[in-house]
């Protein structure tokens, strides 16, 4: 029967857990590598909604996206809501693998997916990994730019607003000025402005960011595109489903039907 270790070995393919930032907590980090299961779930986060969809529906395994845990405990109890879904999970068996950093950054991961639905040509990292030696992390990076073949900033607004269902996104700069260079870092990810920058992209493309980072994104004559964090990201979680449920066919293995964005537009 398939075990927990055999999907996370499949995940450390798919995200090799060398390409998450040193910052960040990936990997199998709730759980029993040798436990069978027949049901696994993906989600964005671990929240209530997602830890009762999947003790609900009987699954062995939650892949998400955000790390959970994420900050290092000193206590698992009912007392607070990490330490409550901690007890529920080990409670009903349920083990957690968090791809994150490795999922944004790898060769098919979120960042590369969004430059591939918008049909960016030339693709390449933002900024490139250090280490150059492995075959594992060759050409590959944080982010990703390339060359678009929307002429401006309105017919790339547009598209996004139509592929990701949007309706309304904020845009920071002159929304008729000419394209030719994109970069992309999904999630919370306004820093890689300068980056995006240097790289000399005329838009940067992340789920959010704050308000004197837009404001630094005009002070640099660089246009920025926020789509949500959940929006950002989301959708790969779907298509993470997918491969997971192609490569292990004996598994019922599907995207969270409960999780939602947490923002609404009124
Ligand atoms: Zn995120």
């Amino acid at each position: 029967m398939t075990n927990v270790g055999d999907i996370c070995k499949a995940l450390g393919q798919i995200a090799p857990v060398c390409l998450a930032a040193e910052w960040d907590n990936v990997g199998l980090l709730v759980g029993d590598r040798k436990s069978t299961l027949t049901h696994v779930m993906t989600c964005l986060t671990v929240t209530p909604e997602t830890v009762a969809e999947a003790i609900g529906k009987q699954v062995g395994l939650i892949v998400t996206h955000h790390p959970f845990p994420f900050s290092p405990l000193k206590t698992v109890t009912t007392d607070t809501n990490i330490g409550t879904m901690l007890w529920q999970l080990a409670q009903a068996g349920i083990s957690v693998y968090s791809a994150h950093t490795a999922f944004d950054s790898a060769s098919e991961g979120i960042n590369q997916q969004i430059a591939e639905i918008l049909n960016l040509k030339d693709i390449k990292p933002l900024e490139p990994v250090d280490d150059v030696s492995s075959p594992v992390t060759d050409g590959l990076g944080v982010g990703r730019f390339g060359i678009v073949e929307f002429a401006s900033l309105a017919e790339l607004v547009n598209k996004i607003k139509s592929t990701f269902n949007i309706k309304t996104l904020h845009v920071v700069g002159d929304i008729e000025r000419p394209l030719k260079k994109v970069g992309i870092a999904c999630g919370s990810a306004g820093e890689f402005i300068r980056c995006a920058s240097r790289q000399g992209c005329d838009v940067l493309i992340t789920g959010e960011a704050r308000f004197h980072t837009c404001l630094e994104a005009r002070a640099l004559g660089i246009a920025m595109i926020l789509l949500g964090h959940y929006a950002s990201e989301r959708f790969a979680l779907d298509n993470l489903a997918a491969t997971l449920a192609d490569q292990f066919s004996e598994l019922t293995v599907w995207a969270s039907t409960d999780e939602e964005d947490p923002l609404t537009l009124h």
